[in-house]
């Protein structure tokens, strides 16, 4: 047997209270790349981080490979010159609405739903997200007690699912999502809560007993919907985590963004699938990258999207296969591709 010595638990897996671990992250680009052994690409660096910094908890750091520039975890993270291009077609305000959002932290567009700009937190920066162009303030939805959006659930009868989004909706302390469950008692109507984030993956000490109480002790029907873009963001950590969160009763979906260099390849997009798929998480949608200017590098043509849907489908089990989709402003679904 093998006894670990303390050095060697530098490479392993932080642990502790997850609003440590979050204020815990790595936001140094030059931190990063000396973690990774990848001194040598301080000079590729842009000069300046646009006003989106770099943010990565050390956990996700350690699911990167040592030395491997194309790691595809560093790449979703890692501020780049490309993100300077101005490319035509790409916008600051790629959904079209996002003016909107920010101002209500309510958005009601497709039947039955409504959703919730919770927070406007996240405890990783993601180059290819829209967020970079909208500091969101920390509380969005969340403010004064939930009582826009729990005026607008009463107001209307027809919404049976309400979405918590973000941002990521769990950056919020569970206190505060539980003020909001506990005005959802009053409106019997709301059978289903969804909350979108990709913290589970990114930081799954989230998913600690008190979030798990939460989620157990309510009545409505519970969905998460993760976020993992490539089979190595997944680990014992985030296997833990989604097994809690189904223990607590909650079906377990995945959506991915197809990205260039990251996941573009029917081996990467195979192996995520079996990876999540062996966590107990299904595959929803694989999304078609929004045209946000400075995320042109990593977009991938519709003509590729569909030919590795297609492989997809001819390797996996159709329950196995993410629906290809693009989000359009103004729509009344995700479109499909
Ligand atoms: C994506 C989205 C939803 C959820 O759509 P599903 O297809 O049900 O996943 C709901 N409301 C808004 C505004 C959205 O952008
Ligand atoms: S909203 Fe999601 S994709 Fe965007 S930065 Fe936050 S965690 Fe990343």
């Amino acid at each position: 047997m093998i006894t670990a010595s303390p050095q060697a638990r530098i490479t392993s897996v932080p642990q502790g209270d997850w609003r440590q671990l979050w204020r815990d992250a790595v936001t140094d680009p030059l931190e990063l790349l000396d973690l990774l052994g990848l001194q040598a690409l301080a000079e590729t660096l842009p000069a300046d981080d646009a006003g989106f910094a770099l943010r990565v908890p050390r956990g996700f750091v350690a699911r990167m490979r040592h030395g491997d520039p194309s790691d595809p975890l560093l790449l979703q993270v890692l501020p780049q010159l490309a993100e300077r291009n101005e490319t035509p077609g790409f916008s600051r305000d790629a959904v079209g609405d996002l003016d909107a959002r920010e101002a209500q932290g309510l958005l009601h567009k497709y039947h039955g739903r409504a959703l919730l700009i919770a927070s406007g937190s996240c405890a990783i920066n993601c180059r290819y997200c829209f967020r970079r162009h909208f500091p969101y303030g920390e509380e969005m939805a969340a403010a004064g007690q939930w009582r826009r959006a729990l005026d607008h659930l009463r107001s209307d009868s027809s919404i049976s699912e309400l979405i918590l989004s973000g941002g990521d909706p769990l950056a919020l302390t569970t206190g505060k999502l539980a003020e909001l469950t506990q005005g959802l008692r009053a409106l019997p109507q709301v059978t289903r809560l969804r909350i979108h984030t990709r913290l589970p993956v990114v930081l799954p000490q989230r998913v600690d007993s008190a979030l798990q109480d939460w989620l157990s002790a309510l009545p409505q029907q519970k969905v998460v919907v993760l976020h993992a873009n490539h089979a190595n963001e997944f680990n014992a950590d985030v296997d833990a985590a989604c097994s809690d969160l189904r223990t607590a009763g909650v079906t377990l979906l995945n959506q991915s963004v197809l990205l260039r260099g990251v996941n573009d390849s029917v081996a990467a997009l195979s192996a995520l699938s079996e990876r999540m798929f062996a966590a107990g998480v299904l595959p929803y949608y694989l999304h078609q990258l929004d045209r946000v200017q400075g995320a042109a590098h990593f977009e991938v043509s519709d003509k590729v999207a569909l030919a590795l849907s297609e492989a997809l489908r001819a390797q996996l089990p159709g329950y196995l296969v993410p629906k290809l989709v693009r989000e359009i402003g103004g729509d009344a679904s995700k479109r499909p591709v």
